[in-house]
């Protein structure tokens, strides 16, 4: 049997393929300069297993309180390593990537504080944890205030508000580095080195946090290579490599680290405890395959910002531009669009294929969202995925492919749906 005869099996016309491989011709060049940055993170990853001198004792496990996990104390410094920090923070304990933030501020913001966001509304889920929506244990109830400067209409950073909004109370300043659901561009790893410098030249004490999350390894830098006090992040998305079943993680300064430690156990236990109850080796393992997993991804974004633009859908990043995160917008402009991108999405996945994505109310967010994913771990958006929010501009947003091919048959499909759904004529 040809590969097409089992692309056709599988739902995917023939002319679907055809459009998609012509597209992929276009790419070949786009590709390699990908491989050159895997290629440095996959060398930087392994340099750093080999200076903290991993080995088979800290793949095992431990139970109850978890005193003396070295699997764990070295897997953390071992990120400390990748990132170019002090300290790490890499634990099954912290829940997502929102949790990894809310400790991340929590620990490092006291009472009469405030915190400044100079990205813009943060994601979602923040806005429960800040207290820009109300809601209970929010940093707000704390007495800590929140201020925000938005970027400016091109997508880049205000300077002058951001010199303007730090005032004697401002403590810890946030920057996001991806664009979650909203259709700005993402920040490069240099522009937010640039708002660093921008900020500690008004006074260098503030801490500056990064939401890393989609970030990891899509650069050969990181935003702690320029200036970042914090960088944090979800191990169910880049540095997990897939096989971290739950998980995140904050690098940075020893102090902030040990700030937000006291947050996520208690006040005197820290870091000290903290089972890992047999996950350090898919933390580890996982770490390794980031960068591959990583390039897949990136490959299926250009792939997918490449086909829908050359079918006229709006799409951010646009197909030619570089890359600073994982995540590819599409605008449909019609609820139908989101949904036939999604059906198609799961339709492709290698666990629950026969699903049919419905919009739901999900935590956390304020409209219908609509979620495909087919992952062996739940919620996992390094693998193959995509979620939209049913309101206007009706946009959905891609992420993830642990392979490149289930990347690009994930696309295909989505197209396909699209196509049977009369949203997508191939004869441009
Ligand atoms: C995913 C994400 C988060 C939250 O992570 P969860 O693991 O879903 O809680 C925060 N910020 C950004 C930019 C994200 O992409």
């Amino acid at each position: 049997m040809t590969k097409e005869t089992l692309y056709q099996e599988m739902g995917i016309s023939s002319e679907v393929l055809q459009f998609g491989e012509t597209v992929l011709d276009s790419l070949k060049e786009r590709f390699a300069a990908l491989d050159e940055t895997t290629e440095y993170n996959q060398l930087k990853v392994i340099q750093a297993m080999q200076k903290n001198r991993v080995s088979m004792e800290h793949l095992g496990s431990t139970s109850g309180y978890g005193y003396n996990d070295i699997g764990r104390d070295t897997l953390e410094d071992v990120y400390a390593s990748v990132f170019h920090t002090e300290a790490a923070l890499v634990r099954p304990q912290i829940t997502c990537g929102t949790h990894a933030l809310g400790i991340a501020l929590a620990g490092n913001l006291r009472p009469g504080d405030e915190l400044l966001s100079i990205s813009g509304k943060p994601y979602d889920t923040l806005e429960e944890v800040i207290g820009i929506r109300p809601s209970k244990g929010s940093l707000a109830e704390y007495g800590i205030t929140y201020r925000q400067v938005d970027l400016l209409p091109d997508g880049n950073f205000n300077f002058e508000g951001i010199k303007k909004a730090i005032n004697p109370k401002t403590k810890l300043v946030a920057i996001q580095r991806s664009k979650g659901y909203q259709t700005r561009p993402t920040l490069s790893v240099a522009k937010i080195g640039e708002a660093i410098a921008c900020v500690k030249t008004v006074r260098k004490d503030l801490i500056c946090m990064v939401d890393n999350c989609y970030g990891e390894f899509v650069e050969t830098i990181e935003p702690s290579d320029v200036g970042a006090d914090m960088v944090v992040g979800s191990l169910i998305k880049n540095p997990g490599g897939g096989l971290a079943p739950i998980g995140g993680y904050i690098a940075g300064t020893t102090e902030c680290i040990e700030n937000a430690a006291y947050r996520l156990t208690t006040p005197g236990l820290g870091r000290e405890v903290g089972a890992t109850l047999g996950v350090n080796k898919s933390f580890y393992q996982g770490l390794f395959l980031a960068p591959t997993v990583v390039n897949a991804a990136l490959k299926g974004a250009i792939f997918a910002a490449n086909i829908f633009e050359k079918l006229g859908f709006p799409v951010v990043p646009n197909g030619s531009e570089s890359r600073h995160d994982i995540i590819q917008a599409v605008t449909f402009g019609k609820p139908e669009g989101v949904i036939a991108f999604c059906k198609g999405i799961q339709a492709a996945a290698p666990v629950d294929s026969y699903v049919t994505p419905e919009p739901w109310a999900m935590p956390g967010y304020d409209s219908d969202v609509i979620m495909a994913a087919g992952a062996f771990v739940q919620g996992s958006s390094i693998e193959l995925s995509a979620d939209g929010p049913i309101k206007p501009p009706y946009a959905v947003y891609f992420q993830g492919g642990l392979t490149w091919p289930h990347a690009k048959l994930g696309i295909l499909m989505a197209l396909q749906k699209l196509v049977e759904a009369g949203m997508a004529d191939l004869r441009q």
